[in-house]
């Protein structure tokens, strides 16, 4: 197996060791070129001089506390309430909501170990995933290793292959009903939830693989894990409303909200990755080489958005700031906005190009073109 380049500041960041992420078709990045470096430097003089810590910011367990409480009460309402049905229609999208919220802020960054300094509390944080019907276990393995390395890289980064289903990438295969994907993907991107609590960890776990990448089975305690989450997700969403409501209304609203959780999770992330000006380079194919160093690489495939909204750093997690993120995935989210200006200037500093759209919508609209784009011409 050839030797996969990274910046040895980044494999510390992204790669577990141990992982099988050189596997992923063997994809190797050019040399490091001092921009990771000069990066790494300058954010480190910035936390020393105003005497702040990476990790344990009072604000995140603040904003837990905050976001679980929405969350908490949202189910309440609507599993005890006996309120009238629109209520409950305004309960479950505010239940997905906050779903989506959870997913953003808490278990990403408890995925990341970007939460805490202590690895319990990271994993704690981590394992709400895993209430939520997904799997920490394999999110670990899929989002941190794979598509935080092989970012846009198509055939490799699972999170812009939608099969036949939609083209996010100029090198998948166009078909005709691609030429109204700008239309039809905005619902399907609400199927996302349903996608991954009942079909991709089941087929992870059956196969030991997703894609490429080798998915070891879990054992002892991370088994333990997986079993209790499951068994607290489909306890929450279906043995305890069943015990008090039909199974259609059940069904409902449990629709609703994974509905809502799904199109805004997949939205935010459409939103960094599969816009205008986000790179999708294509190794050599021989070599499997992608000429970029790997932090080029992740500046260039990755787009911010909305940096002055405080709503949408607040709500999106600061993935409004995912090329700060990509970059440095295990910094706490509420050091994004402050970072991001050192990253821009050293981005400038290093001719990489560096991208962000000035609000949400006109993120979004450069979605809907990509996708238009993308679904018309080869
Ligand atoms: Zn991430």
């Amino acid at each position: 197996m050839s030797t996969m380049i990274v910046e040895p500041a980044n494999a510390a960041q992204t790669i577990d060791p141990g992982s099988n992420a050189a596997e992923s078709k063997q994809v190797k990045f050019g040399k490091a070129d001092g921009f990771m470096q000069a990066l790494r430097t300058r954010i480190d003089v910035y936390f020393a001089e105003t005497n702040q810590s990476k990790r344990d910011h009072p604000r995140m367990y603040l904003k837990t506390a905050v976001i679980l409480t929405w969350l908490a009460s949202a189910y309440v309402g609507l599993v005890f309430g006996g309120f009238t049905w629109p209520v409950c229609l305004g309960l479950a999208i505010a239940l997905g909501v906050a779903m989506a919220a959870v997913g953003f802020n808490i278990q990403h960054d408890g995925g990341h170990g970007a939460y805490s300094k202590s690895p319990i509390v990271n994993n704690f944080m981590a394992f709400t995933l895993d209430v939520l019907g997904g799997s920490s276990f394999i999110w670990k393995r899929t989002h941190n290793i794979v598509h935080h390395s092989y970012t846009n890289v198509t055939g490799v980064d699972g999170d812009i292959d939608l099969g036949v289903l939609g083209r996010l990438s100029p090198h998948q295969p166009r078909f005709a009903y691609h030429r109204f994907q700008h239309l039809y993907l905005w619902i399907l991107y609400g199927f996302i939830t349903f996608k991954w609590q009942f079909r991709d960890d089941a087929m992870a776990l059956i196969r030991g693989r997703v894609g490429e990448t080798r998915v070891p089975r879990p054992r002892g305690w991370e088994l333990a894990k997986l079993v209790t989450g499951k068994l607290l997700f489909f306890t929450l969403a279906f043995v305890v409303p069943l015990s008090l409501h039909s199974w259609q209304s059940v069904a409902l609203f449990f629709f609703v909200a994974s509905f809502a959780e799904g199109v805004l999770m997949s939205v935010v992330f459409q939103l960094a990755h599969v816009v205008e000006h986000a790179a999708f380079p294509e190794p050599e194919p021989g070599s499997m080489k992608i000429e970029n160093s790997w932090a080029v690489h992740q500046v260039e495939t990755t787009v911010d958005f909305a940096r002055n909204s405080w709503l949408a750093t607040w709500f999106t997690g600061g993935l409004n700031f995912q090329i700060e993120h990509h970059l440095f995935p295990q910094i706490c989210h509420i050091h994004y906005p402050a970072i991001s200006k050192i990253v821009e200037e050293t981005s400038a500093e290093f001719g990489v190009s560096y991208h962000a759209h000035p609000t949400t919508s006109s993120a979004i609209r450069s979605h809907y073109n990509w996708l238009k784009k993308l679904g018309q011409s080869a």
